[in-house]
């Protein structure tokens, strides 16, 4: 099994590479009470396990510069305890979405994947803020992802394949948004509709 660092590298990578999210964007993973984040400023392609920055409880941070959002990683992380990853990203449709300051509707079942019948925007702050992971939190509640108004997404996952997944799912999602937005009014499906597809993609 690798270590903390290697999953944290190892989803930077996944998310270049993959193409979801060229520019921006942070990732980390929580310890046994530490943070663990991607350096402020480096590119998600070039960062090794050396550059990963150390958050101790008591915000002691090493001699690195983290990931200006760490606040938002810190504060998400204090909210939920079950949740081990957390990646923002500035992917193309999520970031469009939030720039309306939409919540994703229950347009398609996948949206059940985050935890609720809708994906929710924040309200706008300044990024690298602490109102912004005031504003982060409250959007998520007890969801997987919610977007940063005029800014991007934050996904959150149990697992380091879980958040890469769900990052991978809420940019899809948001382009079929967007797409279905072009052809008309997205039918929306009911809250029974909603609630059977939680059940199903909870087992
Ligand atoms: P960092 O390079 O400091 O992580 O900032 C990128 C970003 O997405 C700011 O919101
Ligand atoms: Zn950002």
């Amino acid at each position: 099994m690798g270590s903390i660092q290697s999953d944290v590298v190892n989803i930077a990578r996944k998310i270049r590479l993959s193409g979801v999210s060229k520019a921006g964007g942070n990732v980390s993973a929580f310890k046994d009470g530490i943070i663990y984040i991607t350096p402020s400023g480096k590119d998600l392609l070039d960062i090794n396990e050396s550059d990963i920055v150390v958050i101790e409880s008591n915000e002691d941070i090493t001699e690195k510069k983290p990931s200006r959002e760490w606040q938002i990683h810190k504060s998400v992380y204090e909210s939920n305890k079950i949740n081990q990853f957390i990646v923002h990203v500035h992917s193309p449709y999520a970031t469009a979405i939030s720039c309306c300051r939409i919540d994703i509707p229950p347009f398609h079942f996948m949206v059940a994947a985050f935890g609720g019948d809708t994906i929710n925007c924040s309200q706008y702050a300044t990024f690298g803020s602490k109102e912004l992971s005031e504003n982060t939190v409250t959007a998520l509640g007890n969801r997987k992802a919610c977007l940063l108004a005029n800014h991007g997404a934050i996904i959150t996952g149990e697992t380091a394949e879980e958040v890469y997944s769900l990052t991978v799912e809420l940019e899809e999602l948001c382009k079929a948004y967007s797409i279905s937005n072009t052809f008309g009014k997205p039918v929306l499906l009911s809250k029974k509709e909603m609630e059977e597809s939680i059940i199903l993609l909870s087992k």
